[in-house]
């Protein structure tokens, strides 16, 4: 920028050429003031679904997080990573003014429905207007098999994606009156890159400043936690996670996976239970769901232990202002925002709990 002065700017016989300089000088200045503003970026989470579990209430979609980095001055629009795509969440991408086509990752913790039955939807979508691509990475665990006998495969639900429209005829309607459209249907958009979780965290995803990594945690087979690390935060996103023992006695209900991927990050964003629907508290609950979810206490317990800022509870077991759970009452009536804040402070959390609703979101730095 300094060239543009000239060679011999101190000439006091040319008073008009050292205005112009200066003006420019001036001019180039600025924007190189407005171009570093704009290249200041954030990161921003926010919760696309809170529903916890197959039941439907007041309209909440089911679980899901959008987690973006980029510029400030864009709303950290940049990278599109989707945690999760529980049922409705094209509808939230929507009232985010995220297109399904501009999702660059997708990365599922388990393969029960209410985390993952909004993808065909999403996947369909954009198959219909982004068929020309790119692709969209599905970041999963490989095939799972359990001890029961069934596995859990990732791969085989990205696979059948579509297979409603196939069998159902629209797909060949949909290829003749647009064959620009991919042959194979929504499945042929999806990039699916799939990981073997262990109890060490591994690197999955890398786009630029944004770097994914993925820990294996216990709910169903297969279930992983992720992190993002940006310059600007970080996020765990521990799903469904539960700690190994699948009941009491042990230490805690919470995940030392998830706590171990949780060293000082920013924001944890959990799936929660409430104490009250305990087996001690006739709720009628079923104990073994009760026990492989993570109570609000035993998280705030270990979001202090692992250093987090904030803890942002979703995936609500009972919802707020819900008196059943499903087909389960909540003892003692319907929780509050301040129910489950309480529950997490008596864990011992110092930091700041965020109850999760539709569409909370929280931007770092602050
Ligand atoms: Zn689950």
């Amino acid at each position: 920028m300094l060239n543009v002065l000239p060679r011999n700017s101190s000439d006091p016989a040319k008073p008009s050429v050292w205005c112009a300089c200066l003006s420019l000088l001036i001019g180039l200045t600025f924007l190189t003031a407005v171009g570093s503003a704009s290249a200041e970026n954030c990161l921003k989470i926010t919760l696309t679904g809170t529903q916890g579990g197959p039941p439907i209430f007041n309209g909440q979609a089911g679980s899901g997080t959008l987690v973006q980095y980029g510029e400030k001055a864009n709303n950290c629009s940049g990278t599109e990573l989707l945690f999760d795509v529980g049922r409705g969440t094209n509808q939230q991408l929507s009232k985010l003014r995220v297109p399904a086509g501009k999702l660059n990752a997708v990365f599922l913790t388990h393969l029960h429905s209410d985390h993952t039955e909004g993808l065909s939807d999403v996947m369909q979508l954009r198959w219909h207007f982004n068929s020309t691509g790119p692709k969209v990475d599905l970041v999963c665990a490989g095939d799972t098999a359990s001890p029961a006998g069934h596995t859990m495969s990732c791969q085989g639900f990205a696979t059948h994606i579509g297979d409603a429209l196939k069998f159902s005829g629209e797909l060949g309607q949909r290829l003749a009156e647009n064959p620009k459209r991919l042959p194979g249907g929504p499945a042929d958009l999806l990039n699916v890159q799939t990981f073997k979780p262990s109890s060490d965290a591994q690197t999955v995803w890398q786009s630029g400043d944004v770097t994914v990594s993925a820990i294996g945690s216990r709910h169903v087979p297969g279930h992983a936690s992720y992190r993002v690390d940006t310059p600007e935060g970080s996020v765990v996103i521990g799903g469904d996670a539960g700690n190994d023992k699948p009941a009491p006695p042990r230490d805690s209900s919470t995940s030392a996976q998830v706590e171990k991927l949780s060293k000082d990050v920013d924001v944890i964003v959990h799936s929660t239970i409430h104490p009250v629907m305990g087996p001690d508290m006739d709720s009628g609950f079923p104990p073994p769901i009760y026990f492989r979810q993570s109570t609000a206490t035993d998280l705030g317990a270990m979001a202090k232990r692992a250093n987090a800022k904030v803890l942002m509870l979703t995936h609500l077991i009972p919802p707020l202002g819900a008196k059943m759970q499903g087909p389960y009452k909540v003892p003692g009536g319907a929780l509050t925002v301040e129910a489950y804040t309480e529950a997490v402070i008596d864990g011992g959390f110092e930091g700041e709990t965020a109850v999760g609703v539709d569409l909370l979101s929280i931007t770092l730095p602050k």
